[in-house]
Parts: C-alpha cells; structure tokens; sequence
C-alpha cells in the first residue's frame, strides 16, 4: 500500500511538467515576437503596438477583476483618464514645479490605485449590473471634471503628455517601455492568478457560497484586486498620454472601455494568455483594415456575439488542448480511508456543537420551529426528515448563513457568532451542499485547493511577487490537496476542468475540499443524492471513516439505509421542529417516524 501513495506525487510531478511546458511555450513566443519587433522597422507597426502593450497593462488588472472575480466593471477607462491627467499635468509643472515623467507616472500609478478602490467599494455590495452602472457613471464624472477643470487638464483644449527621457526616448525605446510595463504586469497578474488568491477570486465568481465556507473574505479579497487594477490603470493611463502626446477629455471614449471588457471576454474568463490575445486583436484589428475603423464598434460586438455563442470559454478555451484528450468512460471512485489518518489530525478530547432552541422563520414559513441539536466529535450525526422539513436551513445556520430568531449556538461552551460564514474555517468546520458547488472552469485539483487557502500564509503582494512564501503556500496546499483527492479516490482527475465530470464525483470532490481544513466538524448535506448503490456502499465507508479520526459529522440524508448503517445518533425533523431523537434502533422503532417517514 505504502509504494502505491509514494507513486502518487511524482506520477503527478510529471504530468505537470508537461502541461507547464505546454503551457509556456505561448509565452514564449508572444515575448519573442515583442522583443523581435522593432526589427520590422515600420513605425507605424510600432505605433498599433505601443498601443496594444498601453492597453494591455490596464486589461491585465482589469482581467482580475472582469475575467477572474466577475465584476462586470465596464467603465474602468476611467482609470486611464485619471492616470493620463495626473502623469500629463504633473509632468507639465500645471500643478507646482514639473515633475521628472517617470515620477509623475508613479503617481498616476497611485491616482489609479486610490480610485481603483473608491469606484470598486460598491462592488462589495451591488450586484452586476448595478456596480457596471457605478463604473459607468464614474467615468462620466471623471470625464466631465476633466472638462470643466481648466487649470491642470487644459478643459476642451487638453495638455500635452509627458515625453520619457532616456533610457525609453519616442520610438523604440517608448516601445520597449511600455513592453516591459505590460510583461510586467502579466507576471504580476499572473502569479495572482495561479496562487491562492486567484484560485479564491475565481470562486467568488462561480461558487460564493462555497468560497464562503473555505473561509475566504470578499471584502477584503476584492479591495486588494481594485486596488492593484486601479494601479495597473493609473500607470496605463500616463502612457497613453505619451503615446497621444496631446490629450483631450474626448480622448477617452465609452468605445475603449468597451474594447478592454470586450478583450477579457473574448480572451476567456480566469484565463491571462487568452485576454493578452484578445487585447491584441481587437487593437490591430482596426488598423489593419483601416476602412474598418469607423466600424469598430460593430466589429467588437460581432465578435463578441461570435464568441459567446460560438466559443462560451474563449480564446483560452480554443487553446485548452489539455481538456480535449478524452476521459476514460468507466471511471470508479474508490476511497482509500488509510489516508485519512494524514489529511485529519486525530483531536485530543471530546468538541461538540450545541444548539438550543434555535428557531428562524422566512416570513410566515417557520423553516426551524424551537430546536436542539448536539454534534460530538467522533460520531456521526443523522438528520432526517422530509423535503422542507429544515434540515439544509439548520445547516446553514451552523455554517453561519443565517442569524436565527431566537436560541444559541456554542462551540465547545463559548458562543459561535451567527452571521459569519467566512469565519467557520478558523472553528475547522467544513461543510458540503446539497448542490454541489464546485468551479467548473477550474481543474478538480485546485478546486480542492479553494478548501485550505485559510491555510495559506502568504500576503498579497508576495503572491503577486511569487516570493518564497507563497511558494512555499502553494507547494504544501498542492500535496495536501493531492492527498485529500487520493483519500476520496479522485487524484487521477486532478488535472481534469471539473465541468467535466460526473455528479457522483462533483460530490466527492466536494468531501476532498471539506476535508482540506483537516475539520473538526464535517456538515454534509444529502452526499448521496445522485450516486450509485455501491458508491453510497464507499461514502458510508469513508463517512464512518472520517468520524472515527474524530471529526465530528453532521449527515444529511434521505438514504434510510445509509443512515441506519453509519449514524451513533439520529435526529428525526418535521416542519422544522424535532421528531424523534435517539439511536438508529430506537429511531427504527419509532412509531410516528415509521408511520410518518420511513413508511412501514
Ligand atoms: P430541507 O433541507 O429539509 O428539505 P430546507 O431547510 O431547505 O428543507 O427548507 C425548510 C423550509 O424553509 C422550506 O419550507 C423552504 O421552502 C423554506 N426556505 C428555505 N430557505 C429559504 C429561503 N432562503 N427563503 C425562504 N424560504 C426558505
Ligand atoms: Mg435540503
């Protein structure tokens, strides 16, 4: 047994070598191509691509946001105006003493990060369309001081832009600048991207709920993405206004913002090759045919039709050889419980959950009417009852979703404050849904990994700079992960996009991400919905395994036989209030279940 785990890991190592060099060999090229460009000799060339780098370093912050958190921030070019303002005027001595250009490209830089996070803050609360609106009208707003104040932006009749002294002089050198510039940020972006945070931003957008219980913060998540977006776009902006050498207000048009969104899109979403290729096109496109200009517009939204029908993934999609080998068919799960022993560590003592009087209504619905409920390490916990009854509600009111009526929740005798979902990964309770969330886009190792980033010790900026610790973060959250997948009998998926598996192993990957918090409690929510009578056979195996490291599990389930085979306890509801409590022999011979529930 014990060569078979050794095997694991290194069979692994190899396929990602592969996929990396796969995965470089773009990169590669594309930084070739930008290096060797100047060989060309054709200015105006170097004009289309001093543009698509400018662009490109507002987009590779923008794809954070857009591409990877699913903020739809369509008015983000007003980031570029402020930094193009900011860098232009500064450089110019219209405010004070002229600045040297590459500090007055500083602190556009930071003029961008400032409002990065003012034009972003709504976003924590507003949904879709109303944040895309905020963006908006910002820009307007942006636009029309712009206008108005005549004194730093020269109104209607604009300023100069800032020239860049040596070493990046107009020409090939500016090129160079703004090359490295965009490099730059698509390293940076990139390594947020793949690091814990970009894994968690990508949940947010397509499983909130289970980003939620994986511990991960929105808030504070997000404030860091506009911040660095704002940045990206500040810097971006004092650019542009080098490369236009004269900016008016009408400079930045709604079009632009359009062609940034646009560009994410049709790059594909959680992807940073895919918008690099899509910013590229949809600058040169235009100019290369040129009686195409005037019909730009049109062009973006027939192209973005095209992809959204044609292509939903993107560009990134089209690239994604990986994902088109075929699976194999006849695919079966098999836990390997043994290795439970290192994904759990063994509690010392006894924890337990109480619940007292717990009652919530929705409206006049009274979906949990006055209940108790003790979760104790080591056993496993049935909760039965028929549809509505409020099994999921109390679940989610021990994952903190909900703040009930009236009634208390401790944890080991201290109260466990309602209201936090986010805050039940530090308790180590960890949870599954009757649904499965789970990130379709992403492969099923890192959607394992979304389980531990509470684990991850890294900041921000040291993802963003890939320093050691981050490194480090991602070196133990990939074993771990691995493990977990091996203990569920999934790590031969690992790479695999997850949108193509089957429901039965969207479940069990599920388990793997619960148990990548090495939880105290486990909540699993109807696991067995959808599986085959031997992979429930397996589940209940593990299950049972899981509570005898000393995780305490709570188990939803409709599966009498399940129940009965695997629970210490079982708690009967109806209409949100308490049935029958007590052993699965003393449940089986309740008469009101029997007659009510389990029919004789
Ligand atoms: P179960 O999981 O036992 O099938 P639930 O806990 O999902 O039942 O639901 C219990 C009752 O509460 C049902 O009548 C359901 O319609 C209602 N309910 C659950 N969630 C909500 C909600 N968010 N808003 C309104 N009613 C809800
Ligand atoms: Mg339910």
């Amino acid at each position: 047994m014990t060569d078979t785990t050794a095997s694991t890991p290194a069979r692994a190592g190899a396929t990602s070598w592969l996929g990396k060099l796969e995965g470089k060999i773009s990169w590669i090229l594309l930084g070739l191509a930008g290096l060797a460009l100047p060989l060309l000799d054709d200015s105006y060339i170097g004009v289309i691509a001093q543009r698509a780098c400018i662009y490109w370093v507002l987009s590779a912050g923008l794809n954070l946001v857009v591409g990877y958190a699913g903020q739809i921030a369509i008015g983000w070019v007003s980031m570029l105006t402020l930094g193009a303002y900011t860098t232009a005027a500064l450089a110019a001595g219209r405010v004070g003493a002229e600045w040297n250009p590459y500090l007055a490209l500083a602190a556009g830089g930071v003029m961008g990060a400032i409002f990065g996070v003012i034009v972003g803050l709504p976003a924590l609360r507003l949904r879709t369309f109303y944040f895309a609106m905020t963006t908006l009208g910002f820009a307007t707003i942006v636009t029309q001081v712009a206008l108005a104040w005549k004194d730093v932006t020269g109104g209607g009749v604009g300023t100069p832009g800032p020239t860049f002294p040596w070493p990046f002089e107009p020409g090939w050198g500016f090129y160079y600048f703004c090359f490295i510039l965009a490099a730059v940020a698509t390293w940076m972006t990139a390594n947020i991207g793949s690091s814990r945070y970009g894994r968690a931003l990508v949940a947010i957008r397509d499983a909130e709920v289970a980003a939620e219980a994986s511990g991960i913060a929105k808030p504070k998540l997000l404030i860091m993405v506009f911040l660095l977006a704002g940045a990206l776009g500040g810097v971006a902006g004092g650019l542009f206004a080098s490369l236009q050498s004269y900016i008016t207000p009408d400079a930045f048009t709604f079009e632009m913002s359009v062609l940034f969104f646009i560009a994410i899109l049709i790059g594909g979403r959680g992807s940073i090759l895919g918008p690099v290729l899509g910013t590229i096109i949809l600058t040169a496109l235009p100019e290369f045919a040129a009686p195409l200009v005037q019909w730009s517009t049109f062009l973006y939204a027939v192209l973005l039709l095209a992809i959204v029908l044609l292509v939903p993934g993107g560009i990134a999609d089209l690239l994604d050889f990986k994902n088109r080998r075929p699976l194999t068919q006849h695919r079966e799960i098999v836990p390997r419980t043994e290795l439970l022993k290192r994904a759990l560590d063994k509690t010392d003592g006894k924890h337990s959950i109480v619940l007292k009087d717990i009652a919530l209504h929705f409206g006049g619905v009274r979906a949990i009417d006055g209940l108790d409920l003790e979760i104790r390490s080591g056993e496993v916990h049935g909760l039965i009852g028929p549809n509505g009854s409020g099994k999921t509600t109390t679940l989610n009111v021990i994952s903190g979703y909900y703040r009930p009526k009236t009634g208390t929740m401790k944890l080991d005798g201290a109260d466990m404050p309602f209201d936090q979902p986010h805050a039940r990964a530090s308790y180590r309770i960890a949870r599954t849904f009757q649904t499965p969330r789970i990130v379709g886009a992403a492969s099923v190792l890192e959607n394992v990994m979304i389980g531990g980033t509470v684990h991850g010790q890294a900041t921000f900026t040291e993802a963003m700079l890939s320093l050691p610790r981050n490194r480090r973060d991602e070196k133990l959250l990939r074993q771990a992960a691995m493990q977990a997948l091996a203990t569920v009998g999934l790590e031969s998926l690992a790479d695999v996009r997850a949108d193509r598996l089957q429901h039965s192993e969207l479940r069990f990957i599920e388990i793997a991400r619960a148990l990548m918090l090495r939880p105290a409690f486990l909540m699993l929510d109807e696991p067995a919905a959808g599986l085959s009578t031997e992979e429930i056979k397996r589940l209940g195996a593990l299950i049972k395994a899981i509570s005898r490291e000393g995780t305490g599990v709570l188990l939803v389930e409709h599966h009498a036989d399940l129940i009965f085979d695997i629970c210490d306890r079982v708690t009967v509801l109806n209409l949100g209030k308490e049935l029958a409590a007590g052993t699965p022999a003393e449940i089986r011979a309740h008469r009101e279940v029997v007659s009510a529930y389990l029919g004789a």
